[in-house]
C-alpha cells in the first residue's frame, strides 16, 4: 500500500526555489533513502512533507489524503513522525519522561509502542532512564529521539540524518542494526534522509538521488549500488 506520495513540489525560502517538482513515493513497510550531497535538498523535502515550509505547488498525499495545506501538528496527528537533524529532546528532564511525555496513541487509536517494547530496541535508554537528556552522549540523544518519536505511534517515520555527528562506530554497530530491526521485526515504515550513502543504500529498498533541488535518479538499492558513474556523480562515495 502506497503510505506517502510526493507529488512534484515546489518549495521556496523566500525568493530562493529551492525544490524543483520533487516527486516520490514510499509504501508500507519499506524504507526510502533520500540521497544527496549537503545542500541537495533532503531536510527542505522532509520539512515540506510535515508542513515546516510549505510546498507552494504540488501535493503530497499521507495515507491518501492531501496534508500539503496542514499544520505541522496536523500532519504529525495524522500519523507522521518527524526526527529533527538537531534533535531537540528536552535537556532538563530525564529520559523517562522524555519518552513519556512523548506518548500518545496512533492516528488509529493505536498504541504499538510500550515502554517497554522502547526498552528491548534501545536497551541503553533503560540503563540511563533516570538521565538526565542533556548528560547523554549524541549517540544515545540520536536514540532518544528516535525512541521518543516511535513513542507516538507513527505510521510513518521520517528521519534526517541519523548519522550526522556519531563516530563510525556507532553508526555501524548500533544505529544501523536497529533501523534494520525496527523495519524487519516492527514493520516500521521509513524515509530516511542521509548523506551517508553507504549506510542508507545498506538498509533502503528503494533510493531518491536528490541534486540542486530536484531528483536526478531513482532505483533499488542495488542498482545504485552497482552504478557507479551515479555515485560519482550525485553521491561522496
Ligand atoms: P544538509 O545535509 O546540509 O541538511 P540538505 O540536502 O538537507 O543538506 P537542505 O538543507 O534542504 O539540503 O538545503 C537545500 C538548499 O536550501 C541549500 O541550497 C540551502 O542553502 C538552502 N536553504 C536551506 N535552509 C534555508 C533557509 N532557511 N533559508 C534560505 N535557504 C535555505
Amino acid at each position: 500500500m502506497l503510505i506517502l506520495e510526493v507529488d512534484r513540489i515546489n518549495t521556496y525560502y523566500g525568493k530562493s526555489h529551492i525544490l524543483q517538482d520533487v516527486s516520490l513515493k514510499v509504501e508500507q513497510g519499506q524504507i526510502v533513502a533520500l540521497l544527496g550531497r549537503n545542500g541537495a535538498g533532503k531536510t527542505t523535502t522532509l520539512r515540506s512533507i510535515m508542513g515546516l515550509t510549505p510546498p507552494r505547488s504540488g501535493a503530497v498525499r499521507f495515507k491518501g489524503q492531501d496534508i500539503q495545506r496542514c499544520k505541522p501538528f496536523e500532519v504529525a496527528r495524522k500519523g507522521l513522525g518527524f526526527v529533527p537533524e538537531d534533535r531537540g529532546i528536552f535537556p532538563d528532564i530525564s529520559v523517562l519522561d522524555n519518552l513519556t511525555v512523548a506518548a500518545k496513541q496512533s492516528a488509529d487509536g493505536q498504541r504499538r509502542w510500550s515502554l517497554e517494547k522502547i526498552y528491548h530496541y534501545f536497551p541503553v535508554l533503560q540503563r540511563l532512564r533516570d538521565n538526565k537528556g542533556q548528560n547523554l552522549s549524541g549517540g544515545e540523544q540520536q536514540m532518544l529521539t528516535i525512541a521518543r518519536t516511535l513513542m507516538t505511534n507513527p505510521d510513518l517515520l521520517l528521519l534526517d540524518e541519523p548519522c550526522e555527528g556519531l563516530a563510525p562506530q556507532i553508526v555501524n554497530q548500533v544505529l544501523f542494526g536497529l533501523i534494520k530491526s525496527l523495519k524487519e521485526q516492527e514493520g516500521v515504515t521509513i524515509l530516511l534522509a542521509e548523506q551517508n550513502a553507504r549506510f542508507c543504500l545498506g538498509l533502503a529498498d528503494w533510493g531518491y538521488l536528490l541534486d540542486k533541488g530536484a531528483v536526478q535518479f531513482d532505483a533499488s538499492s542495488e542498482e545504485i549500488t552497482s552504478n557507479e558513474e551515479i555515485q560519482r556523480k550525485y553521491l561522496s562515495l
